[in-house]
């Protein structure tokens, strides 16, 4: 069973002309991140819709993936992505699973009506969330009643995080490891996932200080080829234990640009069959750690 716990989905107009469809929202920092790159070159988002996305996952063998809400900047469009993703788990619920988005500036009561409103709606975790692109803090009220529910309905929550020595970038953000390991420590109950490999947080639970609080957290792969060598996943799993990682691609974004002209999810899948894990903490990666995640044991 291969369970992609990261991927992207957008509805039909955005794809069509994200730009607009962004300004019109006031999602300025999403329309950077899927523009053209700066100096012209080609944005490194590509783009699937509904059908295209299940295409892809049937191509490379995907049974699942988990439709991930972005960070968006204002209330208005979390709240337009979870109906948008409530549709797609209706269409196919067999394939797919949708965590809801959220913004702080809903307020506490705002938060929690919107998260109520999409687990009646079929969504199932939270995320994924980056308070500091978002423009609220990790230690928000909204966020924390947010983390309550998560930890009450046993949903996962994912969240962007980068890396501190990492490239820059046009809007990069910093998500500092000392306020994860905060929030982590202050939500014992909730099982979160830091996203992109924790920018590498994992190496620093070398540190059994660093560890401890961390027990609670997974870590997905999402866009790693962009970022780090193939070594990295059995370096990981040396550090942290393979149970603590959950593949997740961030499809559609083209993790191989100079490769791959559209988004697929083959190629990564081949890299992690090949990158030196042993073939129980590969299975486990790529589905077992999710279903076991996802089921609560
Ligand atoms: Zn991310």
């Amino acid at each position: 069973m291969i369970i992609d716990c990261h991927v992207h989905l957008y509805p039909g107009d955005a794809i069509a002309a994200p730009a607009a469809w962004a300004e019109g929202r006031g999602e300025a920092r999403w329309a950077a991140m899927v523009g053209p790159r700066a100096g012209g070159g080609a944005s490194l988002q590509g783009w699937a819709d509904f059908d295209g996305l299940l295409r892809d996952m049937d191509a490379a063998g995907v049974d699942r993936s988990v439709l991930l809400g972005w960070y968006w900047e204002t209330a208005a469009t979390c709240a337009e992505q979870n109906s948008f993703y409530a549709e797609c788990v209706r269409r196919h619920p067999d394939r797919l699973e949708a965590f809801a988005t959220l913004h702080a500036a809903a307020g506490v009561e705002g938060v929690r009506a919107e998260l109520r409103r999409s687990r009646d709606e079929g969504l199932s975790g939270i995320g994924e969330l980056c308070p500091p692109a978002q423009g609220f803090g990790y230690d928000d009220p909204a966020l924390a009643v947010a983390l309550e529910l998560a930890a009450a309905w046993r949903w996962p929550v994912n969240l962007h995080v980068t890396e501190p020595a990492g490239r820059a970038y046009p809007w990069r953000v910093e998500t500092p490891f000392l306020e994860l390991m905060a929030l982590a420590a202050r939500h014992p109950d909730v099982r979160f996932i830091f996203a992109h490999l924790g920018g590498l947080l994992p190496f620093f639970e070398l540190n059994a200080a660093v560890a401890k609080p961390l027990t609670n957290v997974s870590y997905d792969t999402a866009a790693s080829p962009l970022l780090y060598r193939p070594e990295v996943f059995p370096l990981v799993a040396k550090a942290v234990g393979a149970e603590r990682i959950v593949y997740g691609s961030d499809y559609p974004l083209r993790l191989y640009p100079k490769l791959q002209a559209q988004p697929e999810f083959a190629r990564f899948l081949s890299e992690l069959r090949g990158c030196g894990l042993a073939p129980a903490e590969l299975a486990a990666v790529l589905g077992g750690n999710w279903a076991r995640l996802r089921g609560g044991v």
